[in-house]
């Protein structure tokens, strides 16, 4: 099976042709056209979702009428751990589970489990993580820790229960998130880190109650840039709250200082507060844009790879893997794959781009 796979656009536009690559030797990571590893997989286990949140899946698009994907469309769990077996073997040392809401996929507990018996090429486990809106944390913590969760990120967008419940489109409170958030703490789910969305003029008011809240809790706090991601939000630079202006705010009243930190492939960057109230991050995919560092690589729910969060296309794995191809052929057609990779979408934002209305949906390959 070495012919050449014909696989869709990873260059913010036009469509390619991938020919599969040699793997890295043993323990070597695949390296893309910019020498960046491939070390993070995002694993979007469905579309579904049981919030609205208007920056996402708003539900004047996300409606009643809309077509999410069937169950039959789905990869497997014995597919996706096989496909990310493969992947760790090319490098991948962390592995984030998202959706639409992963906790919604029943028995994702099993999927954790089959992830977890996963080592690098060095005999390490991986670094098994996942994003929830938290609605059902309470209810799953402990399952997802014993399988083998290694620790947890939680969206909370505001405290006022008014303003959540507008952001996520949906009935459910902070509270119900909170509850989650001690849930996942208890049973060991550490860090857990809390990511809330910044929109000006809709919850930047939120910034210092939430830094209030989770001050001296433990938890790490990230704030995220307005993202103009997929085609459904109406996205508007003028809503952006840059991240400096997110630190300036805080920092007036709590002092921050910054945190090093060399690790490749970072998303947020780190700040501490000077009187050791604990950690908090800024996400700035806007104003400062970190694709040069960009190691990861998103698996959709029906198995095709995308290479970037505003990629237009993916790569059909599936195909190949009920075709049965060998896990040698699999690793031949990822390397292809990542080897032939530039994306670099946030620094290239606003300027002459492939259709920006191609852009997929954050709520189907995750965040
Ligand atoms: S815009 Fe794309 S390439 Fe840049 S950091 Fe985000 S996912 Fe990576």
């Amino acid at each position: 099976m070495s012919k050449v796979i014909f696989l869709a656009d990873h260059r913010n536009g036009a469509p390619a042709s991938v020919a599969p690559g040699d793997p890295p030797p043993h323990g070597q990571p695949a390296l893309d056209l910019r020498a960046r590893p491939l070390r993070d997989l995002r694993i979007s286990v469905t579309d579904r979702c049981n919030f609205r949140c208007t920056y996402c899946m708003p539900r004047e698009v996300f409606d009643s009428s809309y077509s999410f994907m069937p169950h039959s469309a789905l990869l497997s769990f014995e597919e996706i751990s096989r496909l990310a077996g493969i992947f760790t073997q090319l490098g991948v040392e962390k592995i984030r589970l998202t959706g639409g809401e992963p906790l919604l996929r029943k028995h994702i507990e099993n999927l954790v489990g089959m992830l977890a018996e996963l080592r690098t090429p060095q005999g390490h486990p991986l670094d098994l993580t996942l994003t929830t809106n938290g609605s059902v944390l309470e209810r799953k913590a402990a399952a997802l820790k014993s399988a083998g969760l290694t620790r947890v990120t939680v969206s909370l967008d505001a405290l006022d229960a008014a303003m959540f419940q507008g952001m996520s489109d949906s009935g459910f409170t902070p509270d119900d998130v909170l509850r989650g958030i001690d849930a996942a703490a208890d049973a060991g789910l550490a860090p857990v880190k809390v990511n809330m969305v910044v929109r000006k003029g809709l919850n930047d008011g939120q910034i210092l109650p939430m830094a209030e809240r989770f001050r001296n809790s433990g938890h790490i706090l990230r704030f995220i840039e307005y993202m103009d991601v997929g085609n459904s939000n109406g996205w508007n630079l003028a809503e952006v709250v840059p991240s400096q202006q997110v630190l300036d705010r805080i920092g007036a009243v709590y002092p921050l200082e910054p945190v090093e930190s060399a690790e490749m492939g970072r998303v947020a960057e780190r700040w501490r507060y000077v009187d050791g109230g604990g950690e908090i991050g800024v996400i700035s995919s806007v104003t400062h844009a970190f694709c040069g560092g960009c190691t990861r690589a998103r698996l959709s729910p029906e198995g095709k790879l995308y290479l970037c969060l505003f990629a237009h296309e993916g790569h059909d794995l599936r195909a190949p893997l009920r075709d049965g191809a060998t896990d040698l052929e699999l690793a031949r057609i990822l390397t292809g794959i990542w080897s032939a990779r530039g994306d670099n979408y946030s620094e290239l934002r606003g300027r002459n781009m492939a259709d920006p209305s191609r852009k997929i949906e954050m709520s189907y390959i995750g965040g």
